[in-house]
């Protein structure tokens, strides 16, 4: 599927042999992170192996979901028609408590309190029929 600038659909995530069983979990629910067996790097991003030592030796386990902004954009100015209506909202670059950082963006929070350091707790958005995102929300003190 292309995307042309009048393209006013989003970029939807395609399930590859890697991604597949944490799209599916998102679907659930469940947002599944990578654990090496053999280092312990936990990775965010689903690949075969491990980012740090190429270990095949990885398994998925549940992320608690929460985690910090390490940082964030407040974008005003949508980079496409298909975000026209959500701007102004707030990306983030959030800091997980396993470790990896992640892309992701803020949900159902005041964006004008949107800081750095703040905790946040992930949840999914359903964005499209069976394809769920994992964004964030500030966390329930
Ligand atoms: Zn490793």
């Amino acid at each position: 599927m292309s995307h042309s600038p009048f393209d006013t659909s989003k970029p939807l995530p395609v399930a590859d042999g890697d991604s597949a069983e944490f799209w599916k979990a998102l679907n659930e629910g469940v947002f599944l992170l990578q654990h090496c067996e053999d280092c312990g790097d936990v990775q965010y991003y689903q690949q075969a192996m491990c980012r740090i030592c190429l270990s095949e030796n990885v398994s998925r386990k549940p992320s608690s979901g929460k985690g910090v902004i390490y940082s964030y954009s407040v974008v005003h100015r949508a980079p496409g028609p298909a975000f026209k209506a959500d701007v102004p909202y707030a990306v983030l670059l959030v800091q997980l408590d396993e470790g990896p950082k992640m892309i992701s963006r803020l949900v159902e929070s005041d964006l004008s309190l949107v800081d750095f350091d703040l905790p946040v707790e992930w949840v999914g958005v359903e964005v499209a029929e069976g394809v769920t995102l994992p964004c964030f929300r500030f966390a329930k003190s």
